[in-house]
């Protein structure tokens, strides 16, 4: 349960004075529907109110705050012209300037006769200072509140800054004073305050370096916020491992067979990996473990022995793919191998119905088939195992949390090997996990060539697709990429389509067109001409993106290479160099090119290394844009910043792993106020997993 002290937090916005059923619309939609959210809404500028001269002293383009008398009001003669208030000290006059003012209003707030203070950007208008619209009128008793350094706000079209600012005031005024949740002694070397105090600092900047992300209030905000996140994991990870998992330790019997079927030898990366992973299933604790490898890498067969482990010791494991097409061609490099070791395999996707899945879920249901290929129709309710010892998710940041846990639920303690070839940077694995174990594999399977790549101007296109044919005159196969745009699936379709007339006028019946909206079967039908050789060129969206193997393609164009992220580029290239052949990768780009389109482009020439692609990109990008965070899983932060707050999370990890050691119920008076902590950053997931109270 929700502490009682954040009650006030946790209240729609609408509950301040003010904030209509539109206006929290508006704000909802920039900061968030809940008073909490407006707190970490934090200033992007200051306007500095303080200078405070004579009306003789303005100058022209400064923000200044006079102490002015009211003289008199000039209405206009026709509404279309200004409605001027003349005002003065004793330096001089100047006027006040309103458009489509009302007379009544003007009058209320400034009345003749009395003292104002106003505030607002001084202009020039005939060699005569005057001020139009002035951003605040107040009287005398609040000089000393306008006459100060304002925070500005990040806004969205149609709602005005005023009203904004007024709203964080009045959340900033429902902000309790909570307990202190850090480490003492951490809190004190940094020189933090409390985080309430932090916070209202971090709203009142007195300068521009007060709104960098390395200022102190902000610095611990941000703590607050990372420690919440690894708090939460640390707890969600010390749950699952209180189930008792079980040891599952196979014979190797069924191993050696497939290993004696494939036509390589493993890399030494892939044998420590699968030793790794035996060690884990053989412990009686869960496994939770990520296998991080390159495209190209190998990762797959590495989750081939990992299940024949699983069945060798009596239990089924499952297979789990992003889209169909790779859950496809997972069975089909799969399958043969492990029907090697005489295990069966089935294929489960959205596909798949009527007779051939029941006798499907019948084998599953009763054991004797042993290893289920799919996607997310795996987790269907009506898939049941007759005992899944193991579940492998292959490029898992397609898939949410919750996926991979109700895939988990499958069976009894489940062991759970996650695999990825997007290189995610160490930072962002620590907010995505936590401290998940992690195998990878560093080297390349034998024989890759690297991958020449160029950019090319859109221009060139004619020139292009000249070397195309030419290639295709020597064997070649490629991968001719459209970009997908989120917005519209249509629009990129049609691209795509249009591309496909424009190649096939050139190149006749050996092109090949794939996309999401075309018919399973008929994707399937593209593909598999493509990996047989029976078309040459496939012209895809980014369904090709992951996973997808076909050794033989040696060439790939992608077209509007600028609008991809580097790690996207860098899957897309992964999909050639395979193969024997030498491999060229050609980014199409239309002009100008911006400067981080530019620095993208030539990191991609530079290198293939997905670990140094991943830490360019977080640095180009931001953590919060990489691999787009919110398919990705990966959890987005309202204050910290992956980028500059680095540190701050490896010392969150170490504080929240400690704090658990000595107190893993969060009894202690500190752990009561780790709990309102997590409660505060809605990271309360972790709070469920303690015993109540
Ligand atoms: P990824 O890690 O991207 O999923 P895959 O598992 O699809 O990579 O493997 C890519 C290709 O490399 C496949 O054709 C696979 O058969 C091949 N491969 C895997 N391991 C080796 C190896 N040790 N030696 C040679 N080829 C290998
Ligand atoms: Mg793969």
């Amino acid at each position: 349960m929700r502490p009682e002290i954040l009650f006030p937090l946790f209240k729609p916005v609408t509950a301040i004075a003010g904030i209509g059923p539109k206006l929290a619309r508006m704000v909802g939609a920039l900061a968030g529907p809940k008073i909490a959210d407006l707190l970490w809404h934090l200033p992007s500028g200051i306007v500095d109110r303080r200078h405070s001269p004579l009306i003789a002293e303005a100058r022209s383009g400064e923000i200044a705050t006079l102490v002015v008398r009211v003289e008199r009001h000039r209405k206009p003669p026709n509404p279309r012209l200004p409605y001027k208030v003349v005002v003065a000290d004793d330096s001089g006059r100047m006027a006040l300037v309103f458009f489509h003012a009302r007379e009544d209003y003007l009058q209320k707030l400034l009345p003749v006769g009395e003292t104002r203070v106003v505030s607002g950007r001084i202009e020039l208008f005939e060699g005569e200072a005057q001020m139009a619209h002035p951003d605040h009128v107040g009287t005398h008793d609040e000089l000393d509140r306008i006459r100060a350094v304002e925070p500005v706000y990040p806004l969205s079209v149609g709602l005005s800054p005023k009203v904004l600012a007024k709203a964080i005031a009045a959340a900033l005024d429902q902000a309790p004073e909570l307990p202190e949740w850090s480490d003492p002694a951490y809190v004190a070397r940094n020189g933090w305050g409390p985080w309430r105090d932090s916070l209202k600092a971090a709203h009142a900047p007195g300068n521009l370096t007060d709104l960098a992300p390395g200022a102190s209030p902000r610095m611990r905000l941000a703590y607050d916020e990372l420690l919440a996140n690894q708090l939460a994991l640390a707890l969600v990870r010390a749950a699952m491992r209180k189930v008792k998992g079980r040891a599952i330790a196979g014979d190797g019997r069924l191993r050696a067979q497939a290993i004696a079927a494939l036509p390589f030898a493993l890399t030494a990366s892939q044998q420590t990996a699968v030793a790794e992973i035996l060690a884990d299933m053989a412990a009686e604790t869960r496994m939770l473990r990520l296998l991080q490898g390159d495209v190209g890498s190998g990762k797959t067969v590495v989750a081939l022995l990992a299940m024949l482990n699983a069945v060798e010791a009596g239990n089924q494991a499952a297979f789990m793919a992003p889209t169909d097409i790779l859950a496809r061609q997972h069975l089909a490099t799969l399958a043969p191998l492990a029907e090697a070791a005489g295990v069966r395999v089935v294929l489960l996707t959205g596909r798949e119905r009527g007779r051939g899945r029941d006798e499907a879920l019948a084998g599953l249901a009763s054991g004797e088939i042993a290893i289920a290929i799919g996607t997310h129709a795996l987790f269907q309710e009506d898939v049941v195992f007759a005992d899944l010892g193991l579940a492998v998710i292959d490029e898992q940041h397609r898939f949410g949390v919750h996926q991979r846990l109700t895939l988990a639920a499958k069976g009894r303690a489940v062991d759970m090997l996650v695999m990825t070839a997007t290189p995610i940077p160490r930072t962002l694995m620590l907010t995505a996990y936590g401290d998940m174990d992690v195998s990878r594999l560093t080297e390349k399977p034998a024989g890759r060539k690297p991958v020449d790549t160029r950019a090319v101007p859109t221009d060139r296109l004619h020139e292009v697709t000249g070397a195309v044919g030419r290639a295709l005159g020597e064997g070649a196969r490629v991968y001719w990429v459209c970009p997908l745009v989120e917005e519209s699936e249509a629009l990129d379709v049609a691209a795509a389509e249009e591309r496909f007339r424009h190649l096939a006028g050139l190149f006749g019946a050996r092109v090949g067109l794939v996309h999401g909206r075309l018919k399973g079967p008929d994707k399937d039908r593209a593909m598999a001409d493509f990996a047989s050789g029976r078309i040459d060129i496939l012209v895809a969206t980014t369904v090709i993106e992951v996973g997808v193997d076909v050794p033989e393609a040696s060439v790939m164009i992608v077209e509007h290479a600028e609008r991809f992220g580097l790690a996207q580029l860098h899957q897309l290239r992964g999909r050639i160099g395979r193969g024997e052949r030498a491999s060229v990768c050609i980014m199409l780009y239309a002009t100008p090119l911006t400067e981080t389109a530019r620095a993208r482009l030539s990191i991609l020439r530079e290198t293939d290394d997905g670990f140094r692609i991943a830490e360019e990109d977080l640095r180009l990008r931001g953590a919060g844009e990489l691999l787009g965070t919110r398919q990705s899983g990966l959890p987005e932060f309202r204050i910290a910043n992956l980028v500059v707050h680095g540190e701050l999370l490896a010392a969150a990890r170490d504080d929240a792993k400690l704090v658990l050691s000595r107190d893993p119920e969060l009894e202690s008076p500190r752990g009561r106020a780790l709990r309102t902590l997590l409660y505060l950053f809605e990271r309360d997931e972790g709070v469920r997993n303690l015993r109540s109270g």
